[in-house]
């Protein structure tokens, strides 16, 4: 598995595209307004995009789904509690955006466990509610890598304090994946990567993070 991470507007936001190298084909996590990077990496490594994975509805993350599924015919897949956000975007423009984003329907609904398959690289959803209630985070055991959304940040998680948000789920959430294997690779939605085994706070949480 070949990871490429780019930093892009509207807010930071942190996009990857993600090659099974064998077969070539790929996809990528989140879009943000990064249609021009991620295409133009996929070409340079021939790679064909099959899946445009969200980890949330969120526009600063989703704003470039459509430019991106209309270059290439990728499918986009979002955690099914998740999807109608991507229709419900297209009515409001937030303040990072200069326009409202284009509706995106999604093509696959994603549940606990589904399997996001390219070529021989497989991600699992791992359902990871707390900074909205349908976010979700994707896991290649095999690979030793979780791409974490708005949920795990390097020292940090999502906010809680917006519409869908919990912080009740997302204390379980961090708990979730403080489980998995210690040195698994975290790829957050905004900043630096982590390693699992760095987020000792996780284990110290005693109240709902807020
Ligand atoms: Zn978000």
């Amino acid at each position: 598995m070949r990871i490429e991470r780019f930093v892009v507007p509207p807010l930071d936001d942190n996009v990857y595209l993600v090659v099974d190298e064998p077969s070539g084909e790929a996809c990528v996590v989140d879009t943000a307004l990064g249609s021009k990077e991620l295409l133009a990496k996929a070409k340079a490594l021939g790679a064909t995009i099959k899946f445009i994975v969200n980890t949330h509805g969120h526009p600063d993350h989703t704003a470039d789904n459509e430019v991106l599924r209309a270059a290439t015919g990728a499918k986009v897949a979002i955690f099914e509690a998740e999807a109608s956000r991507l229709l419900r975007n297209a009515r409001s423009t937030p303040w990072y955006l200069p326009a409202p984003p284009p509706a995106s329907k999604a093509d696959v609904l994603l549940r606990e466990g589904s399997e996001v398959r390219i070529g021989g690289t497989v991600l699992v959803t791992l359902h990871t509610p707390g900074h909205t209630e349908g976010s979700a985070s994707f896991y290649s055991a095999a690979e030793g890598v979780l791409f974490s959304g708005d949920t795990l940040f390097a020292g940090s998680c999502g906010r809680t304090d917006v519409a869908g948000g919990s912080p009740a789920r997302m204390v379980q959430s961090l708990r979730r994946l403080a489980e998995l294997p210690p040195a698994t690779r975290v790829l957050p939605g905004h900043g630096p990567e982590t390693v699992i085994e760095k987020e000792t706070w996780i284990a110290d949480l005693a109240y709902p993070v807020v």
